[in-house]
C-alpha cells in the first residue's frame, strides 16, 4: 500500500510553519493566511486527477471521479481560531489529502465509487462568532436572517467579508448542491478533551455530537443593606442561583454521560454592602440522547423553582441557543470501531462534547462517523494543543482503512 502517514506529518509541520507564529496557527478563516492556505493545499493536490473547485459558500472541494457518482466524502477545515493549535481541522484535510493518493494509486486513478475531500469554510467562527458557516450553508441549516446581521469587532458585517473574498451571500446555499450524491461523510479530529488520554488509548470512534440546551436564569430577589437586615428577613436571588451550582453537578450525574455548565454569574447591584437583588446565571446542558437532555433541561427547571420558592425570591428562564443531538449512523460507527480495532488493541466509543462540520452534514440526512485521536493535555484552541506522532500516524492508518471500508460500504448500499 502506498499509503504514507509520515508524510502527512511532515505536511502538517509545513502547514504550521507556514501559517503558524509562536503563539500558534493564524488560518482564520477569510484572511490573507487562510487564502494562502488554500493555495497551499491546491499545490498538494496539484499531482492528482482530481476536479477542483470552491463552492457557492467557500467550501473547497477537490473529486476523485469514480465508477459509480455516489461519492464518498472526507472533510475537515483549514481555518484556524487566532493561536490556535496546529492540528485541530487540518490532521483531517491532509489525512484526506494522503488517503486520496492511496485510492488513487490503488484504482489507477478511477475508484469503483467516487471521493470527495471537502475543505469546509470557516469551521470555527472565530471572526463572527458563528461556528460552521460552510458546513450549515451546505446543509441548509444556516439562519440567513441571523447570519446576515452578524458583525466582527470592527463592524465589518459578514456578507462584507465574503465579497472580500468573492463569496456572494445570498447565494450561499446553493452549495447545496455539493450533497447530491453524497453517500457517506467521513471526519477524523482531534478528541479536544481528556478521554481518550485518560484511558491511554490512541483511537476512538465517535457516536456522535451532543444535543445543546443554552439557557439564561435570573433569580429575583430584593436589594436591602448587609447591615441591617436579619438573615431570616432575606430576599437574597444570589442565595437561590448558588444552589443551581451543586444542583447542575448532580443533574449530570444522573443523565449518565451528560455535562452541566454555569459559565456565566453576575448580579445586581453587586456592591459589597446589598444582598443581591437579582442574579443571572446562565446553563448550558450537553447530552447525545434528545431524551435524556429533555430530562436535564427539566431538572434544572424544577430545581430552579425549588430553590427561589425556598428563599422567597422569582426564577425567570430564557432560552439562548439550543440544537438537537446527531447521532451517527450505527454501521458506520461500526466501521470505524473494527478499522480502528485491527491496528490498535481496543477502540473507545464516545460522543463529542464540541461540535464539528460532520454534525451539519449528519444533520442533512448523509450517513456520518467521526474518528478522534488523542490530544495530549486534552487541550485544543490553545498552541500547547499537540498529539503524539506514532498516534498521528496511527490515525492515518486508521482512518485510511475506514475509508476503504466505507467505500465498500456506499458500492453496496442502495440509494
Ligand atoms: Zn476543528
Amino acid at each position: 500500500m502506498p499509503l504514507n502517514p509520515q508524510r502527512t506529518i511532515a505536511e502538517l509541520k509545513e502547514l504550521r510553519a507556514l501559517t503558524g507564529d509562536e503563539n500558534g496557527a493564524q488560518r482564520v478563516a477569510f484572511t490573507p493566511v487562510w487564502v494562502r492556505t488554500r493555495a497551499w493545499l491546491k499545490e498538494k493536490l496539484a499531482g492528482l486527477p482530481v476536479e477542483t473547485h470552491t463552492d457557492a459558500a467557500g467550501n473547497f472541494w477537490a473529486t476523485l471521479p469514480g465508477e459509480s457518482d455516489r461519492a464518498l466524502l472526507i472533510g475537515g477545515h483549514m481555518d484556524s481560531v487566532p493561536n490556535g493549535g496546529w492540528l485541530d481541522g487540518c490532521l483531517n484535510v491532509m489525512a484526506g489529502v494522503e488517503i486520496l493518493r492511496r485510492i488513487n494509486e490503488q484504482y489507477r486513478g478511477r475508484p469503483p465509487v467516487t471521493v470527495r475531500l471537502v475543505d469546509w469554510a470557516d469551521e470555527e467562527g472565530a471572526r463572527f462568532s458563528k461556528s460552521l458557516f460552510g458546513s450549515s450553508a451546505c446543509s441548509g441549516q444556516l439562519d440567513m436572517a441571523e447570519a446576515r446581521g452578524l458583525k466582527d469587532r470592527q463592524g465589518i458585517a459578514l456578507p462584507e467579508a465574503l465579497k472580500a473574498v468573492g463569496i456572494d451571500f445570498e447565494k450561499v446555499k446553493d452549495s447545496g448542491v455539493e450533497l447530491r450524491n453524497a453517500a457517506a461523510y467521513l471526519e477524523l479530529h482531534i478528541e479536544q478533551g481528556p478521554v481518550l488520554l485518560d484511558l491511554d488509548l490512541p483511537l476512538g470512534a465517535v457516536l456522535g455530537t451532543f444535543g445543546v440546551e443554552r439557557h439564561a436564569i435570573t433569580f429575583h430577589g430584593q436589594a436591602a443593606h448587609s447591615g441591617s437586615t436579619p438573615m431570616n428577613r432575606r430576599k437574597d436571588a444570589f442565595l437561590a442561583a448558588a444552589k443551581m451550582s451543586a444542583e447542575s453537578y448532580a443533574i449530570a450525574a444522573r443523565s449518565g454521560t451528560g455535562v452541566c455548565t454555569i459559565g456565566s454569574c453576575t448580579t445586581k447591584p453587586g456592591i459589597v454592602t446589598s444582598v443581591v437583588e437579582e442574579c443571572r446565571i446562565t446553563l448550558d446542558q450537553r447530552h447525545l440522547d434528545a431524551a435524556a437532555l429533555g430530562r436535564m433541561l427539566a431538572d434544572a427547571k424544577s430545581a430552579s423553582e425549588r430553590f427561589a420558592a425556598e428563599g422567597n425570591v422569582r426564577v425567570t428562564w430564557e432560552r439562548l441557543w439550543q440544537i438537537v443531538p446527531r447521532p451517527f449512523h450505527p454501521e458506520l460507527i461500526e466501521l470505524c470501531d473494527a478499522a480502528i480495532k485491527k491496528i490498535c488493541p481496543k477502540s473507545h466509543r464516545l460522543p463529542s462534547g464540541p461540535l464539528h462540520d460532520a454534525a451539519e452534514v449528519c444533520g442533512a440526512g448523509v450517513p456520518t462517523v467521526m474518528m478522534f485521536v488523542q490530544s495530549l493535555h486534552g487541550i485544543s484552541h490553545n498552541k500547547i494543543e499537540d498529539t503524539k506522532e506514532e498516534h498521528l500516524a496511527l490515525c492515518v492508518t486508521a482512518f485510511d482503512r475506514l475509508a476503504s471500508k466505507a467505500m465498500e460500504w456506499v458500492a453496496v448500499r442502495k440509494r
